[in-house]
């Protein structure tokens, strides 16, 4: 059944546990369902049982394959022959491009000449067209606008559009079916799209007894500075660890900011330092390589700033960190 939220004109119908039913079908023979694991160590520090989703080694290093692969199956015959366009670099960009590959559709994305050369080959390996114009976010996406205008390709956004939040929604299914006493469960949220999905999945299927617990960092955090003042405020983006969780939730949000608002117990902010040693700990104690986005959950149980009760699964949401950078990190001691 989709939630409703009331505006000034019509109310929104949100994506609800139906429709991310229908994404699991529409999708499952583009992504891999990934495992969930027990992690002792972090068991013996929160004192409950906690998991890990290894949702890095989804293809293309993140979670984001969902959503674009699910609004790839979305498209009237007409969009498909023309194709998809979009202005991410990062994950969403990935994920895109290879969903994109996947369905036999064109896909043009639109990157400002100072992106650096390792992400240009990296969407471009993955075979999509890549288009530089200007010198800012700002030029690559009127670029995108240009597109869409003109040649008639379809924008797949990152996160506040119902067939992506859909989309992201089947890693809740997942979860229950691989924890289906879960009591705790730890997502990251920077748009939404990841939460909103994961958080109807979760609350449709169980709707009592679930704790869901939201994780962003400090630097940054969009979706917790609108939370606090009711609505969508600008936010000066930092430079963080936690990269992949940079940028806005728009100031025209439709849907993530309302489900986010509406389905989740607590959003916990996470410093720079707490991400460091969760990407750390990742390493050395659990053998993953995480980038700093994909830690927050980690860092939120390792702080202490949340106390989990029962079976807690935490999110690992993606891999795709500079590996020297990463180096960095785990070279570093930490304390246990
Ligand atoms: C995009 C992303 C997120 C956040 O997803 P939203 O839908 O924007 O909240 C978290 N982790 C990783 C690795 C991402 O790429």
């Amino acid at each position: 059944m989709p939630t409703q939220t009331k505006t000034a004109q019509q109310p929104i119908a949100h994506p609800g546990v139906d429709a991310i039913r229908a994404a699991q079908r529409a999708i499952g023979g583009v992504i891999r369902p990934t495992p969930v694991v027990r992690s002792d160590t972090l068991s013996t520090q929160c004192g409950v049982p906690v998991y890990l989703k290894l949702e890095h080694h989804q293809i293309t290093g993140s979670f984001k394959l969902r959503g674009a692969a699910h609004a790839m199956s979305r498209l009237s015959d007409d969009q498909r022959a023309r194709g998809v366009v979009g202005a991410s670099t990062g994950n969403h960009g990935r994920g895109l491009a290879y969903a994109a590959k996947t369905a036999g559709v064109r896909c043009v994305i639109c990157m400002s000449a100072l992106v650096p050369e390792n992400k240009v080959a990296a969407i471009r390996a993955l075979g999509a067209e890549v288009r530089i114009t200007g010198r800012s976010q700002d030029e690559a996406q009127a670029e995108v606008d240009m597109l869409v205008r003109n040649a008639g390709l379809s924008m797949v956004p990152p996160f506040d559009h119902a067939d992506v939040i859909a989309g992201q929604g089947t890693i809740g299914l997942e979860m229950l079916e691989q924890l289906p006493d879960v009591q705790t469960v730890l997502v990251q949220v920077s748009g939404g799209g990841l939460m909103s999905g994961v958080a109807a999945a979760l609350r449709a299927t169980r709707p009592s007894g679930l704790r869901i617990v939201g994780v962003s960092m400090e630097r940054g955090a969009a979706m917790h500075a609108a939370l606090q003042a009711g609505r969508p405020v600008p936010v000066k983006e930092l430079p963080t660890l936690a990269d992949s969780l940079g940028g806005g939730i728009g100031q025209d949000n439709r849907h993530t900011f309302a489900m986010v608002r509406d389905l989740i117990d607590d959003l916990i902010l996470v410093s720079e330092e707490e991400i460091a040693r969760a990407v750390h700990h990742a390493y050395w104690q659990e053998k993953q390589i995480i980038e700093g986005a994909g830690a927050v959950g980690i860092a939120a149980l390792q702080s202490g700033k949340l106390q989990p009760s029962g079976p807690t699964l935490v999110l690992l949401s993606g891999g795709n960190i500079d590996m020297a950078l990463h180096h960095r990190l785990i070279s570093t001691p930490h304390p246990m």
